[in-house]
């Protein structure tokens, strides 16, 4: 069951998805990297005029190591950039750290679905992990008659499915306050907001790809507990 080639027609549209979303990122960011935004801000000062502009001045900003590890910790209050986009400055640059000045603007407003995400997070993160054992228990076990463990599994697992469903809104959200504020802050002008557009959307892409990944991963371990269930029954 854990190398049954059925997953991979079942993940097949999320795995393509996922692979053209990371080229998209890639390439996107690479032309992103080498538009100059004529404000020369970095991303780090771009964040601080969005938050200095919003009133929101509890939010610190510091720089954490790697790439593509920019993020916004509610509970710390810290929005962090990783070293290309926090010294960067270019369309790249403050669109992703504006992205994430985002979130700690929907934080700030206490945007409901966001409030919503965070209270999924423990349950999407215990349901990840649990959720797979025991569905694959539940296929183990299955004619020890103890096949509706793999129900219990994947309704465990399905928290992981909303926490993605109610991750999407608000990271489309997170990028549409971005453009908004990068423009109305004058970090970037009218001419360069395509730039920066681009950019956000390829990010958002590897968003819908991982969401999908998770709908999809539900709907095979679905069909396959109907497989079992039927030929139990037998
Ligand atoms: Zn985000």
């Amino acid at each position: 069951m854990i190398f049954d080639p059925l997953y991979f027609v079942f993940l097949a549209p999320a795995i393509l998805l996922g692979i053209y979303a990371q080229w998209k990122v890639i390439s996107a960011y690479r032309r992103g990297h080498e538009f100059r935004t004529s404000s020369g801000l970095s991303g780090a000062e771009a964040a601080a005029v969005i938050l200095r502009d919003a009133g929101v001045r509890n939010v610190a900003i510091e720089d954490v190591p790697g790439q593509l590890t920019d993020h916004y910790s509610p509970t710390e209050k810290v929005l962090r950039l990783s070293p290309e986009v926090f010294e960067g400055r270019s369309a790249s640059s403050v669109g992703i750290a504006a992205h994430e000045a985002g979130h700690a603007l929907q934080d700030a407003h206490g945007y409901p679905l966001l409030v919503a995400r965070n209270a999924i997070v423990p349950l999407a993160n215990f349901g990840s992990i649990t959720g797979i054992i025991v569905i694959v228990l539940g296929f183990m076990l299955a004619n020890a008659g103890l096949a509706w463990l793999i129900y219990v599994g994947i309704a465990i697992f399905s928290m992981t499915v909303l926490f993605q469903l109610v991750n999407l809104p608000v990271e489309f959200d997170a990028s549409r306050r971005a453009r908004k504020r990068l423009l109305a802050t004058g970090v970037i002008t009218v001419e360069e907001e395509p730039e920066v557009k681009k950019v956000l959307n390829a990010a958002a892409l590897t968003y819908v790809a991982a969401t999908l990944t998770s709908i999809l991963t539900l709907a095979y371990y679905l069909f396959a507990a109907g497989r079992v269930n039927s030929s139990v029954d037998e």
